[in-house]
C-alpha cells in the first residue's frame, strides 16, 4: 500500500527491522499514519519552528510532523533498534531529521535545535510526567518551547487539565495551568495502539504564557502546593502547620479559609498564598 512519503507502512517497518515492542520502554505504537499526521496537526503550524520528538520509535509520529511540514525534527530514541528504521526516514527528508540514540532524561537537546520550538511525543507515561514536570520548571519562564503536544494515560492528562474541586485537581493541574494553557485536544482508546495498552489515552496540548497568570516566587508555590496536596483531606491550617508563623492570618489574607482543603482551593489563591508566605 501505497503512503504519503513514499516509505513502507508501519506494521512492515517493524517486521523489517524486528521491531517487537518492548515493555520495558514503554513500546505501545501507534502504526495508522491518519492519526499520526492528524497528531502532528495538533501540534499547531510547524512550518517555522524545530520541534523536539522524544520517543519516535518505528517512526509513526515523526512522519507525520515531516509530512505535515515540520521545518526540523530532532528525533531523541533510547532504543537502538529503532535507528535504521529512523535513517531510511531522513533519507526522505534531507536535512530536516537529526536522530540522537539516548535517553531523554539525560541528553540536553537545545545545543540541537534553533527556535522557535515546539515539541511533540508519544512517551511512555512516567517518563511523559517527569519530562512534562521539568519542561514546566525551568529555572527562567518564557521556556525553551513554545506548546508542548503529549500522549498521556487519560487519568493523567485529567490531572493536568483539572480544575479545583475536581478528584484530579492537584500539584500537576497548578503547576501546567500557572504558566500554561493546557488543554485535552485528543482521546484514544487502547486498540489505537499496537500492542494495546490497558487504559484509554489522551493528547495534551499546552501553549506557553508569556508571564505566569498570578505572580508567586516559583520555589515557594511549589513547596506550598507540595506541602498542601502532600495532605489533601486535611484543612490547610493542620497540612501547612509549620510553614510559617502565623499561618493562619496569611490564609485569611490570601482569601482562604484554615478549615478549606486543598482541592478546594484555586490557582489564584494558591499564588496568593505562595506571596504572604515569601512576605514573611
Ligand atoms: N512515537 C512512537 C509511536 O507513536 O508509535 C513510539 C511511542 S512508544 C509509546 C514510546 C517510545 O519512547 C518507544 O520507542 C521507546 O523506546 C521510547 N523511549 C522510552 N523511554 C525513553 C527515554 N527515556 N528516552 C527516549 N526514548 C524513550
Amino acid at each position: 500500500m501505497a503512503t504519503i512519503d513514499g516509505l513502507p507502512p508501519l506494521r512492515d517497518v517493524i517486521a523489517t527491522h524486528g521491531l517487537s515492542a518492548k515493555k520495558a520502554l514503554g513500546q505501545n505504537f501507534l502504526l495508522d499514519l491518519n492519526l499520526t499526521a492528524k497528531i502532528a496537526r495538533l501540534a499547531g503550524d510547524m512550518s517555522a519552528c524545530d520541534v523536539l520528538e522524544i520517543g519516535p520509535g518505528p517512526g509513526g509520529l515523526t512522519r507525520g510532523l515531516l509530512a505535515e511540514g515540520a521545518r526540523r525534527v530532532l528525533a531523541i530514541e533510547k532504543d537502538a533498534r529503532c535507528m535504521p528504521a529512523l535513517a531510511e526516514i531522513a533519507a526522505v527528508y534531507p536535512g530536516r531529521l537529526e536522530v540522537i540514540n539516548g535517553d531523554a532524561l539525560e541528553v540536553d537537546p537545545l545545543a540541537h535545535l534553533t527556535p522557535p520550538i515546539r515539541v511533540a511525543a508519544n512517551l511512555p507515561y512516567n517518563v511523559g510526567t517527569e519530562l512534562l514536570v521539568r519542561w514546566l520548571t525551568p529555572a527562567e519562564w518564557p521556556p525553551f518551547w513554545e506548546s508542548l503536544t503529549l500522549m498521556f494515560q487519560k487519568e493523567v492528562a485529567e490531572r493536568i487539565t483539572a480544575a479545583p474541586g475536581s478528584k484530579a485537581y492537584g500539584r500537576l493541574a497548578l503547576l501546567a495551568q500557572w504558566r500554561a494553557d493546557p488543554r485535552i485536544v485528543l482521546s484514544l482508546p487502547p486498540e489505537a495502539f499496537t500492542p494495546a495498552p490497558k487504559v484509554s489515552s489522551a493528547v495534551v496540548h499546552l501553549t506557553a504564557l508569556p508571564a505566569p497568570r498570578f505572580e508567586a516566587d516559583p520555589k515557594v508555590l511549589e513547596r506550598v502546593v507540595a506541602m498542601a496536596f502532600n495532605q489533601r483531606r486535611k484543612m490547610l491550617r493542620a497540612a501547612l502547620k509549620g510553614l510559617v508563623p502565623d499561618l493562619e492570618d496569611r490564609l485569611i489574607a490570601s482569601g482562604i479559609e484554615p478549615t478549606d482543603r486543598a482541592e478546594t482551593v484555586s490557582l489564584e489563591q494558591f499564588c496568593a498564598l505562595a506571596r504572604a508566605v515569601k512576605a514573611g
